[in-house]
C-alpha cells in the first residue's frame, strides 16, 4: 500500500467500566453470586454454573502455525513476533511515519541507553482468540478488510516532546492498526479482560450492568475494533484512488451519530435528543444538555454509545460501533439504532439474504479489497476521502 495513503489509527488506550463483579474466582461470578445460588437453587445449579463457566472461559490453544494458515484466507502473509529493528522500521513508515518514531527511538536508545524503552519481542500470543476475531468479522461484515501482516511486539511506542524535543515513551496500548499492518502488544492481554460494554440500554439516567469478559471475548473484541479501522483505511484507499463524490465514509459517521467540530476537538450531541439533528444540520449549538461527555455517557441518552472509549472521538466511536456490531449486535441496536444502522449499512449481505433489506440496486456494487465471504458489500460503503491521517 502506497505510504501517504496509509492512515494510523489511534493507539488504543482502552478505557472501561468496572466489571461488576469485583471479586475474582477463576471461572465463577464470585462467591456472592455462589452462596446466593445454593440459598436459592442448591448444589446442582452451582456445579452447572461453574461447568458452563469453565467452559466459557477455557482458552483454545494453537500453534503458530496453525495460526498463520488460518489468518492466510483473510490475505494475511506474514506473521511475525517482531524485533526491535523492525519496530523501528514500522514506526517509521505505519506507527508514526509523520514523525520518523522509529528515528526518535533509536536517537533515544543512543542518547540515553534505556532498556525499558527498546520494546523488542512480544510474548503473547493468543493466536486462537485473534482468529476468531477475523471469523468474527467475516460472519458480521460479510468480509475483512486487508490485513497484510501481523506483529506481535512487547509494546508500543508514543510520541512525546520533552523540552521541545521529540521522544519516545512506551505506550500502554494493546494494539494499532496502520497501512494493512496489524501490531499487537503484550499489554493486549491485559486490557482484553477489560473490553467491557454494557449488556442493555441504560435506563432512568442509571448505567446498564456490564458482564465479565474473558480473555478470549476481550481479544476478540480488540481484533474487530482494529478491523473496523481497517475499514476506514479501505475507505480512505478507495477514495483516492477514484474521484468519489459522496460523501467520505467519516463525515457520513459523524452526522449519522451527532459528532461535530468545534475548534480543535470533536463534541458529542444526542443525536435523537429534540433538536439536536435540526441544530447540527442548520450549523447552529445544540442544547447543551444533550452534549454526551466521558462523565454522563452512561446516563441513559436516547443514542447511547456503546463504551466511554467510544466517546474518545468519532475516529474510536467508529471502531467501537463496529466492534459492538460484529460481536454484540443486539446491544448496539438496543443502546445505538442510529449507529446500528449506520454498520449494516456498510456490512453484510447475511448468508441466504435474498430480500430487499435496505440497499437496493446497490447490492449489485461490489466491494473490492474486501477479502473472505462470500457475500459482497453495497458499493455505497465506499466513501471519498483524501486526507492522509485521521488523528488531530
Ligand atoms: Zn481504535
Amino acid at each position: 500500500m502506497d505510504r501517504s495513503r496509509s492512515v494510523r489509527a489511534r493507539p488504543e488506550l482502552f478505557e472501561s467500566r468496572e466489571p461488576v463483579a469485583r471479586t475474582k474466582v477463576p471461572g465463577v461470578d464470585g462467591p456472592e453470586r455462589l452462596l446466593e445460588l445454593q440459598r436459592s437453587a442448591g448444589n446442582a445449579a452451582v456445579s452447572g454454573l461453574i461447568a458452563r463457566q469453565r467452559a466459557r472461559t477455557e482458552e483454545r490453544s494453537m500453534t503458530l502455525a496453525d495460526f498463520s494458515q488460518g489468518v492466510r484466507r483473510f490475505g494475511v502473509t506474514s506473521v511475525k513476533t517482531g524485533t526491535l529493528e523492525e519496530q523501528t522500521q514500522l514506526l517509521n513508515t505505519q506507527f508514526g511515519a509523520e514523525d520518523r518514531l522509529g528515528d526518535v527511538l533509536q536517537n533515544d536508545i543512543r542518547a540515553h541507553n534505556s532498556p525499558e524503552r527498546r520494546g523488542g519481542p512480544g510474548t503473547h500470543r493468543p493466536y486462537a482468540s485473534i482468529l476468531a476475531g477475523f471469523e468474527d468479522f467475516e460472519r458480521g461484515m460479510g468480509g475483512v478488510p486487508p490485513v497484510s501482516e501481523i506483529w506481535f511486539f512487547e509494546f508500543g511506542f508514543l510520541p512525546l516532546t520533552i523540552q521541545g524535543q521529540l521522544r519516545v515513551r512506551r505506550g500502554t496500548m494493546a494494539a494499532e492498526f496502520g497501512g494493512g499492518k496489524l501490531a499487537l502488544y503484550k499489554a493486549a492481554e491485559a486490557e482484553a479482560t477489560q473490553k467491557v460494554i454494557p449488556v442493555r440500554r441504560d435506563r432512568d439516567r442509571r448505567p446498564s450492568r456490564a458482564e465479565r469478559v474473558t480473555r478470549d471475548i476481550g481479544m476478540r473484541r480488540i481484533v474487530s475494533h482494529e478491523l473496523g479501522h481497517g475499514m476506514q483505511e479501505l475507505a480512505y484507499q478507495r477514495a483516492s484512488e477514484a474521484a468519489d463524490s459522496r460523501p467520505e465514509l467519516m463525515a457520513r459517521y459523524r452526522a449519522q451519530v451527532g459528532w461535530v467540530q468545534r475548534g480543535a476537538r470533536e463534541r458529542l450531541y444526542d443525536i435523537r435528543a429534540p433538536g439536536v439533528e435540526e441544530a447540527l444540520a442548520a450549523g447552529t449549538e445544540p442544547d447543551a444538555r444533550f452534549e454526551i461527555t466521558k462523565e454522563n455517557w452512561d446516563q441513559g441518552f436516547r443514542e447511547q454509545p456503546i463504551s466511554k472509549y467510544s466517546v474518545t472521538e468519532s475516529f474510536e466511536d467508529f471502531g467501537e460501533a463496529v466492534m459492538a456490531y460484529v460481536q454484540r449486535p443486539a446491544v448496539l441496536q438496543s443502546r445505538s439504532p442510529r449507529r446500528f444502522a449506520f454498520v449494516r449499512e456498510l456490512g453484510a449481505l447475511q448468508p441466504g439474504d435474498r430480500g430487499d433489506r435496505g440497499g437496493g440496486g446497490r447490492r449489485t456494487g461490489v466491494r473490492r479489497g474486501m477479502t473472505g465471504g462470500r457475500h459482497r458489500l453495497p458499493a455505497s460503503s465506499l466513501p471519498g476521502r483524501s486526507r492522509a491521517s485521521p488523528r488531530t
